[in-house]
């Protein structure tokens, strides 16, 4: 799926309308600062049970998304919410989201 690269929504910052340039969420280590990861690391440490693993042998083919949309007037970024589920994706700029890609998609067929 292409995503267009440039986008016109609404900015919390600014309360209206704007381009927005979208992104995707870099990956970052874990915090280990946080109340649920102090608990993990001292579950870890060996006393009582071991945490439980995540279930195997159902993983799920898709991947939710998770963007970040920077305004393009204030420079704020901010996230929409939950992602969507979706197998494969690609931010396009606008102009080649159109015409380039149908030709492409035409050409391999
Ligand atoms: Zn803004």
């Amino acid at each position: 799926m292409r995503i267009p690269k440039n986008q016109k929504k609404y900015c919390p910052f600014c309360r209206k309308h704007t381009q927005h340039s979208v992104e995707e969420a870099k990956r970052r280590p874990r915090r280990q600062d946080t109340r649920s990861q102090r608990r993990f690391l001292r579950k870890m440490r060996g006393y009582g049970s071991f945490p439980k693993e995540n279930p195997k042998g159902r993983e799920k083919p898709t991947r939710k998304t998770d963007f970040r949309y920077k305004c393009g007037v204030c420079g704020k970024k901010h996230t929409a919410g939950t992602g969507f589920r979706i197998k494969k994706f690609e931010l396009a700029s606008e102009k080649a989201g159109t015409k380039a890609s149908k030709q492409q998609a035409q050409g391999k067929k």
